[in-house]
């Protein structure tokens, strides 16, 4: 028998009859308050009904999250898979310093979460994480509770402003709002972006932070587009670097190259400039090598693993603001059923690197890892350990389009500790700029299922 739309409009006609919404009116408020509609949103109300398959509940849908999605959906077909991130729709970091500059349109960074669910089969929702009770196994969301037999913690990272201004919330407040780095939020790229196309020339100061932090190459190649912007457009801009690092790193030999034979009237590189002191009232910074005043700023705050992970009880005194994991497994310490994954982990090794860079491209290979992990588990079988691998290409000019690009590779040593194994590629050439797309498509495939819009042919940039 066929569930016809006659038959479905008279079902809930006769549903509306019924005094349903009484049972969901709102205790504690007075009997002239209208009660709540059944689905609006709330912390305290289930979510989904009792689950029927293992439910795997993935907090944070950026790079890693929606990876471990699209992975898990052909891993472990079984289980009920939900994805809670906080924004509306994705919005690409990778290749967004090129939309700053207007080198590329915004409809190919920006992705359809309800849609790609849809298509690969599982459930979405745009809702804030506000707790994680990992003893009861339950996920509080703004509109609503979750159980879960498996969770992966996938949140990014945050600002670390308390390091910088203690418990002084105004100078805090001052300094994301009107000098925003655009890292940790989306709505962030926005205000960086209309900053950028009001500038009328002057000091542009960036502050680095010290690692770990967020890709590391990329805020050098923001310098170099704007840069670029400013040369194109003839603005009388210069920008200073404040780099918390004794030197460019990585691809240092390439940035280097391209601040002298492309910009050199334009950037100026200041390595050893820890921060001391920042006042974005007065637009001034003091560092251990100067102090300067700007007339924009891009102030970038140390990096820590993202808000969740802290409320989740992730990170550990011994693990130095980022998630205590087991290296091997993504395991949350004592804790099999927790994962986490992207730019949240803490150190995986004791070798000089001890991290693993926090790029999307990592993040994308431990989201595929944490899937197989959890399949395997779920299909009652021990999994086997795999390490990521990562790939970053670096545009540092637009006409003609040339980037850069650093790769890692990481395995075990006779000790049993990650190794790394880093290659650079100094050469700014048009073909690793192609690749840089070339790599988007592939990621989005995976993360979209096809049906992000592809990024490559590249259009080109038309002054
Ligand atoms: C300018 C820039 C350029 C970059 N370029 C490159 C590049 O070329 N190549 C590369 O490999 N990497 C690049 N990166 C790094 C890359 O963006 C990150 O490494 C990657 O996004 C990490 O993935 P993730 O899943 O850990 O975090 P994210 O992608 O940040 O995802 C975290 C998600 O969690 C959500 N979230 C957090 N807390 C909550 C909550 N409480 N409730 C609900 N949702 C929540 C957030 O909304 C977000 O969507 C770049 C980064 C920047 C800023």
């Amino acid at each position: 028998m066929t569930f016809d739309r006659r038959r479905f409009i008279a079902a809930s006609a006769a549903a509306a009859s019924v005094p349903l919404l009484s049972a969901c009116a709102n205790p504690g408020t007075s009997s002239a308050a209208a009660p709540y509609p059944a689905f609006i949103g709330r912390p305290a109300q289930k979510l989904l009904p009792s689950r029927k398959a293992p439910r795997i509940v993935i907090c944070g849908g950026g790079w890693g999250g929606l990876t471990t999605a699209a992975n898990l959906r052909q891993l472990a077909p079984q289980a009920e898979v939900v994805l809670l991130d906080r924004n509306p729709v994705f919005f690409s970091s990778p290749l967004s310093n090129m939309w700053l500059v207007n080198m590329l349109d915004g409809e190919l960074l920006t992705h359809d979460y309800l849609r790609v669910a849809h298509k690969l089969g599982y459930l979405f929702f745009q809702a804030e994480v506000q707790q994680i009770d990992r003893d009861q196994r339950t996920v509080t969301t703004s509109v609503g509770t979750l159980d879960y037999d498996w969770l992966v913690i996938a949140p990014g990272i945050r600002y670390n402003y308390e390091s910088w201004f203690g418990n002084d919330r105004a100078a805090a407040n001052a300094a994301r709002q009107r000098f925003p780095s655009a890292y940790a939020s989306n709505a962030e790229f926005l205000t960086i972006k209309r900053a950028l196309h009001h500038f009328k020339g002057g000091e542009l100061v960036m502050t680095l932070p010290p690692p770990p932090q967020r890709c590391p190459p990329s805020p050098y190649e923001r310098a170099c587009l704007i840069a670029w912007h400013f040369k194109t457009h003839g603005i009388k801009g210069h920008i200073t670097i404040l780099d918390h690092k004794p030197a460019i790193a990585p691809i240092g030999l390439g940035y280097k190259r391209a601040f002298e034979e492309l910009y050199k009237d334009f950037i100026t590189y200041v390595p050893n400039a820890h921060v001391q002191e920042v006042d974005p009232f007065n637009q001034r910074i003091r560092t251990a090598a100067g102090d300067h005043s700007f007339d924009h700023a891009i102030l970038m705050a140390p990096h820590q693993a993202g808000d969740l992970a802290w409320l989740a009880g992730a990170v550990t005194p011994a693990s130095n603001g980022w998630a205590d994991m087991d290296v091997r497994t993504m395991q949350l310490q004592g804790d099999e059923r927790s994962f986490v994954i992207g730019d949240a982990i803490g150190a995986v090794s004791t070798l000089d690197f001890r991290y693993y860079p926090k790029a999307a491209h990592v993040a994308n290979r431990l989201g595929r890892i944490v899937a197989y992990q959890i399949s395997e588990r779920i299909a009652g079988r021990t999994p086997e350990t795999r390490l990521p691998d990562n790939l970053c290409y670096m545009v540092v000019n637009g006409t003609p389009g040339q980037a850069l690009n650093v790769q890692f590779d990481y395995s075990f040593d006779d000790q049993g500790r990650i190794k790394q194994v880093q290659r650079d590629y100094n050469e700014r050439t048009p073909a690793l700029f192609k690749d840089d797309f070339r790599w988007a498509d592939f990621m989005f495939e995976e993360m979209f299922g096809g049906l992000a819009p592809p990024v490559l042919p590249y259009p080109a940039y038309r002054a």
